[in-house]
């Protein structure tokens, strides 16, 4: 990359712009996993976040960067949930309209959720990308202003507080497990924690069904993938064949991808729950789901992002009961 699309010094002026509307989050030593894997292993409470994912961090910055203009039509988004959570949330909070299109795979709890937080929600096709289109023609025929889930400067510099704030409380952290989607995360983690401490890894964990940003990694482009039901539902969708920001960046900051098997989140979701007693959804549970199976080791001190909680709890109930009474079956 010959320039950064995104800087550090943009990360550290988000943190200052969303500072008053987002919590500043625990990094906890997590004894449980730290005795698995021999190295200190340290969990951030990002799905203590308010909305309940880290999302509200690029969506409020986003948000408040808008121009006088653009707050008069309102904003818009495609989300497969969190994002339109935390787009809602963000928005309202500034008295601004938010739209909000998601595919019709989106949980039930989610939809009705976001509603709750004041957005005008519609369900549209049966991907990310028929929700996308829908965006795009009210953009173009309403005026109103896109906000991505992942790929733009003012997202992707919001989800990097959280490298600041990980850099700030583990200054030998040397390894960041970090889920990954569309990249936005990951890409502003990356970003904040390869400025602040070069020698660190920054690793990506998907699920192994669908894993876009994987597939195009490995094509050298963007390339589709095929959607599927996961239990890390929040990792769903593509990244965009016209991606303009965060293949790159993943690209040339992220050291590794790991994919996971749906068993392999399932049992990062019951250890949240019966170790850290910590309900999280399937996307935020990859990282110690990664330790558990042994794909990656720990070298050094490992920093997992907990990304999120937005878990339908009867789905919640169902895994971690089927763990302690193997006989309840699926
Ligand atoms: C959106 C999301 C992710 C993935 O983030 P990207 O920026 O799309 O890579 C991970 N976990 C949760 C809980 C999410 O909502």
């Amino acid at each position: 990359m010959a320039e950064p699309f995104v800087t550090l010094d943009d990360i550290v002026a988000a943190r200052v712009t969303i500072a008053p509307h987002i919590q500043r989050t625990a990094l906890i030593l997590s004894d449980s996993l730290s005795e698995i894997t021999g190295h200190p292993v340290y969990l951030k409470h990002e799905h203590r976040q308010t909305t309940g994912a880290f999302k509200l961090r690029g969506a409020t910055n986003a948000v408040a960067r808008l121009s006088q203009e653009q707050r008069q039509h309102g904003v818009i988004a495609a989300s497969t949930g969190n994002h339109g959570r935390a787009l809602s949330y963000a928005a309202a909070k500034q008295g601004i309209l938010a739209i909000i299109c998601m595919s019709s795979l989106v949980p039930q709890n989610k939809v009705d959720e976001i509603s709750k937080l004041g957005a005008d929600v519609r369900i549209v096709g049966r991907s990310q990308d028929d929700a996308q289109a829908e965006v795009e023609w009210l953009v173009a025929t309403q005026g109103l202003t896109m906000i991505p889930p992942f790929d733009h400067p003012d997202v992707i510099a919001g989800q990097g507080t959280l490298g600041l704030e990980i850099v700030e409380d583990l200054a030998d952290v040397e390894t960041v497990l970090v889920p990954l989607s569309g990249g936005g995360l990951i890409a502003g983690i990356a970003t904040a924690v390869k400025a602040l401490k070069p020698s660190a890894k920054i690793i990506g964990i998907s699920m192994d069904r669908g894993a876009a940003m994987h597939a195009s990694l490995a094509a050298g482009e963007p390339v589709l993938a095929e959607e599927h039901a996961s239990l890390a539902d929040s990792l769903g969708g593509g990244i965009g064949l016209d991606n303009r920001l965060t293949f790159a960046i993943v690209q040339a900051l992220v050291d590794e991808v790991v994919l996971l098997t749906e068993d392999e989140i399932a049992a990062g979701i019951i250890h949240a729950y019966r170790q850290e007693r910590e309900v999280i959804e399937g996307a935020a549970a990859v990282g110690i789901a990664a330790l558990l199976c042994g794909k990656i080791r720990p070298t050094g001190p490992t920093a997992i992002v907990l990304s999120g909680r937005n878990i339908a709890m009867d789905q919640h109930c169902r895994l971690v009961d089927r763990a302690v009474f193997p006989e309840l079956g699926s």
